[in-house]
């Protein structure tokens, strides 16, 4: 499943290849890819003769923004891949929607289990609704239309951008007692992150997964902070990981899971100690560690 890394690799591939481009038609095959506006023929309606201005992501979504102000969403969710098609390259019987170029290519929404969804968007809404308390704000957000700041209110900060910083992290880990690897994977307490550079963050920092997010250290705070950073730049370095469907938008797949330090790594040497890495489920999740260096602080561990 798509993670913050494979999503910013599909996002930058798209801005280098398709920004400036015109969409002259698009034909939705698979109606409930299309989120919103409704019905499908009104989202092609809509799209058509506009202009991508620029390409760019927030959390887990790319985002296609229009010359006119309005933005297209795209959530990959499980097997989503955008995919620029050239002139003549043969029809793609997983293609869900096809956003047809001025200038003859195709952009391909490609998704064989059809988990993602898109959705379009007028420009603006609420980032974050969080300046008023109480029931008023939700009644006034109600009659507000939804727009494309509305889609993401929930969501956490981004953890590459500049204002995330290991003191913002150590705010948002105070009171929370809920393990460590439940709370990276929230969306709403940071965005973009899953259960791939969940687990490699939490091994780079040498923290148990199950660790609780208020039991943490100031030291130990800093380095998941510089940790869940890391990983990501790697992930984004080696163009994202691919262990099934996930593939940049050239079709190919990224070269970061060959470079992962645990995740799907169970039995094999951990690369720091050299002691089996083990698997447990966490929320359901498969979860990758290892016990030596990532001990629980009643444990024993490395001195
Ligand atoms: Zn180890």
């Amino acid at each position: 499943m798509p993670e913050l890394p494979e999503v910013e690799t599909v996002a930058r591939d798209l801005q280098r290849w398709v920004a400036g481009a015109t969409i002259a038609d698009a034909e939705v095959r698979w109606e409930r890819t299309i989120r919103h506006p409704q019905p499908a023929e009104r989202f092609a309606a809509e799209l058509r003769g506009a202009t991508i201005s620029r390409v760019g992501r927030r959390a887990k979504s790319v985002l296609l923004h229009l010359a006119d102000g309005r933005v297209m969403t795209v959530a990959l969710r499980m097997t989503g891949a955008l995919i620029v098609a050239a002139p003549g390259t043969p029809d793609d019987r997983y293609a869900r929607v096809v956003f047809r170029l001025a200038d003859g290519r195709e952009l391909r929404y490609r998704d064989v289990r059809k988990f993602g969804r898109i959705g379009l968007w007028e420009r603006g809404g609420v980032p974050r609704p969080r300046r008023r308390g109480g029931a008023r704000r939700g009644v006034a957000e109600a009659r507000e239309p939804y727009r494309v700041g509305d889609v993401f209110a929930r969501h956490g900060p981004e953890p590459l951008a500049h204002s995330f910083s290991a003191a913002r992290l150590a705010a948002r880990l105070k009171g929370r007692s809920a393990r460590l690897k439940t709370l990276l994977l929230d969306q709403t307490f940071i965005a973009g992150v899953g259960n791939i550079y969940a687990d490699e963050a939490l091994w780079r920092a040498r923290l148990h997964p199950l660790r609780a997010a208020d039991t943490l250290t100031q030291e130990e705070v800093r380095r998941l902070h510089r940790a869940v950073r890391a990983v990501l730049r790697q992930g984004i370095a080696n163009r994202g990981a691919s262990f099934a469907d996930y593939v940049g938008a050239d079709g190919e797949p990224g070269d970061n899971a060959e470079r992962l330090a645990v995740y799907r790594r169970t039995g094999q040497p951990c690369l720091r100690c050299g002691r089996p890495i083990s698997r447990i489920v966490v929320g359901q999740r498969s979860t990758h560690f290892c016990p030596h260096c990532q001990a629980l602080p009643d444990e024993p561990g490395p001195a």
